[in-house]
């Protein structure tokens, strides 16, 4: 949805693995084991992308980071919802959804694409997410 179609009090919708030229949050760093070591408050994504340095690896594949959902201009997105956090949850769909408060710590529930639209379904995949920068 744009935010010209978006409706006046709904919240714009947040990508948590958005590419570093989309980002505008930093949602943490990936741990050498690959899980998302996930930072609250929000910290914004100029702040941590200034202190992480340079490196040959791209930054996609060290931090996880969010920004606001492209919808239609995103490979991702099927027309109505978003097809990557659909296949997130149904990688867990044999499982229990699991209780709010095991979930990650993450500082963009309230506005997440994945949350809205799968509920906590989606959470427990979030953490092994490497973004690729290329979409
Ligand atoms: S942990 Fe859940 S709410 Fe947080 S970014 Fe990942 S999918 Fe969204």
């Amino acid at each position: 949805m744009t935010d010209a179609a978006r409706p006046a009090g709904t919240p714009e919708r947040m990508c948590p693995s958005t590419p570093a030229s989309n980002a505008t949050v930093f949602l943490g760093m990936i741990t050498p084991a690959g899980r998302v070591a996930y930072v609250t408050p929000a910290v914004p994504a100029e702040v941590a992308l200034a202190g992480l340095g340079d490196s040959d690896e791209p930054i996609e594949s060290r931090a996880r980071l969010a920004g606001p959902c492209v919808t239609s201009s995103c490979g991702f997105w099927t027309g109505s919802h978003c097809g990557l956090g659909a296949r997130m949850a149904a990688s867990y769909a044999e499982t229990a959804p699991p209780a709010e408060e095991t979930l990650p710590k993450c500082a963009i529930r309230r506005t997440c694409r994945w949350f809205a639209e799968q509920g906590p379904a989606a959470c427990p995949a979030c953490a092994h997410v490497v973004t690729d920068a290329r979409l």
